[in-house]
């Protein structure tokens, strides 16, 4: 998505999960306090991208207040995802570095002078996707903050950054929604019923269940469960299965991996705690067939194929998941 598309996207609503943040943001924005770098850690799909977005309207509107106006040459502007003091960043594609020439250009964006007269705004997704020597250049920039220039960083987590660019930066942390209040969001969005496991396996990201339900995600994750459970029922159909699991890649996976944490919960008698309440026939037949270590080895392997085939861009995919699916079935 480009920069005016993002702009565009704004939403005209703080979503209800980011209230407690938006509120404290507000206070922020109405006293002399803003800080120059706000590093916010919220999963893709939880509207993050939404709220930097509000941010920097609220901050280069000319009214200077808790919101923006609306009506200024600068909320115009905004609006029109032409806002010349604003200035995003983003990794290419998912997976992909952030490079320094990319960083380079920020720097030099931070200290030009302000189009419109007021602030400079810039926002960096994905700031974990840094590489090295664009983390630590910039590290200078958020160590010296040319006036007049803020930066939102957004990242999925906290854990892959670099402690000295967290100390920098005003940090926080999105509030994850509980499973009620998102499933109802969601359904108001789509304005149909959604099944219980379509929020549990976007926990903290309605955005993402909202586009997983709108796109036929559910259809393509019930084949996907399905079958993985008919291939360790029956140890055939291998090929099906990798054609299944291979056509949903990347989200295959990460449903596969879900759904084997419940079939490990299932063993522990922890049935209420599942999230494919939908499936737990099939979660029951699974966790009949393969023993706790067994699926503790499938679980770690697969978490470990998820890396590798991030990583290595250039593994065969099929190769790697058919190999992982014969040794289940060994
Ligand atoms: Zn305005």
């Amino acid at each position: 998505m480009n920069e005016s598309a993002i702009a565009n996207h704004q939403a005209p609503f703080v979503f209800p999960w980011f209230e407690p943040v938006w509120a404290h943001w507000q206070q922020l924005l109405s006293s002399a306090r803003f800080p120059h770098a706000v590093l916010l850690s919220a999963p893709p799909g939880s509207g993050r991208r939404a709220m930097a977005s509000q941010l920097a309207k609220v901050r280069l509107c000319k009214s200077q207040t808790d919101n923006a106006c609306g009506h200024c040459h600068s909320c115009q502007l905004f609006d029109a995802g032409n806002h010349p003091d604003l200035h995003w960043l983003a990794p290419e594609k998912t997976g992909k570095q952030i490079g320094i020439d990319a960083i380079r250009k920020v720097q030099r964006q931070a200290i030009e002078t302000s189009q419109l007269g007021g602030a400079r705004f810039i926002v960096i997704e994905r700031v974990e996707s840094l590489g090295e020597a664009a983390a630590n250049a910039l590290l200078k920039s958020l160590e010296e903050p040319p006036a007049g220039c803020y930066f939102v960083l957004l990242t999925d987590s906290l854990d892959s950054l670099l402690a000295t660019i967290i100390s920098r930066c005003s940090v926080w942390k999105a509030p994850q929604p509980d499973g009620e209040s998102a499933k109802y969001w969601i359904e108001q969005a789509l304005k149909c019923s959604v099944p219980d496991h379509a929020v549990g396996l976007f926990r903290g990201a309605p955005l993402a269940a909202r586009d997983f339900v709108a796109s036929g995600g559910l259809e393509h994750h019930h084949a996907v469960i399905n079958g993985f459970t008919t291939y360790v029922k029956t140890h055939v159909g291998l090929f099906d299965t990798l054609a299944v699991l291979t056509s949903h890649y990347p989200a295959s996976l990460d449903w596969l991996s879900y759904f084997l944490l419940d079939v490990l919960k299932w063993r522990q008698g922890a049935q209420h705690a599942i999230v494919h309440s939908y499936h737990h026939q099939q979660v029951a037949d699974v966790a009949n067939l393969m023993g706790t270590q067994q699926t503790h080895m499938a679980l770690r392997q697969l978490h470990q194929l998820q890396r590798q085939l991030q990583t290595h861009t250039g593994l065969n995919t099929e190769l790697v998941l058919s190999q992982w699916l014969l040794s289940i079935g060994e």
